[in-house]
């Protein structure tokens, strides 16, 4: 589904469904930030709770934990985001 990273192939391989008519735009990082939002601050929450963690520490931490999930979610956010899209004959799809 994907040329690049974040970039949509112009068309599907094997159906040859063209995937460049999507219009996800900022979507799928708004989700990806709500959800790692949702994920990452009760768990900063519960350590600093449970664990007496430096704070020099929780600062290389907490960023290089939300920088690693969100690259993790954005290609499958984005792929979900265009596939509701299809479904749902939105954007170029129609
Ligand atoms: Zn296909």
């Amino acid at each position: 589904m994907f040329a690049r990273f974040l970039k949509a192939a112009p068309a599907c391989p094997n159906c040859g469904l063209r995937l460049d008519a999507h219009q996800a735009d900022d979507f799928p990082a708004y989700i990806v930030i709500l959800a790692l939002g949702h994920i990452l601050v009760p768990l900063m929450i519960e350590v600093n709770a449970a664990l007496a963690i430096p704070l020099l520490w929780q600062a290389l931490i907490w960023p290089g934990l939300a920088i690693l999930l969100a690259l993790a979610m954005i290609q499958p956010v984005k792929g979900a985001v265009i596939a509701v899209q299809w479904s749902r004959r939105m954007a170029g799809f129609s």
